[in-house]
């Protein structure tokens, strides 16, 4: 009986270990898109700025660009730095890299 109980606990135990990897790499993935989506608003913002100022390359003023997000330059979920890129240039984060959608030029 006592056998069958620590198995029983074993199992258990290795269940909760899957069950709490598998919430940690969903975690990890929600957060990348998450920031995805946080550079492709900047980038967004990037272009707009861009029309209004008439640039069509070069470095970005972002003081400039976050005024046409609601809420300023966006923060990555994950703590990452964003290195914000000149126009037709993505941004990239120091946590989980390079701007991966594609943006028309
Ligand atoms: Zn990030």
């Amino acid at each position: 009986m006592k056998k069958r109980v620590i198995t029983v606990g074993i199992v258990a135990l290795l269940v909760a270990g899957c069950a709490a990897v598998f919430y940690l790499k969903r975690l990890a993935e929600a957060r990348a898109t998450y920031c995805e989506g946080c550079m492709c608003c900047i980038e967004s913002a990037k272009q707009t700025w861009a029309i209004v100022a008439g640039k069509t390359n070069g470095p970005v003023d972002i003081d400039e660009v976050s005024k046409y997000l609601k809420r300023g330059i966006p923060e990555c979920p994950s703590g990452g730095k964003y290195t914000i890129g000149g126009i037709g240039e993505g941004q990239r984060c120091s946590v989980h890299g390079p701007m991966r959608t594609q943006w028309p030029k």
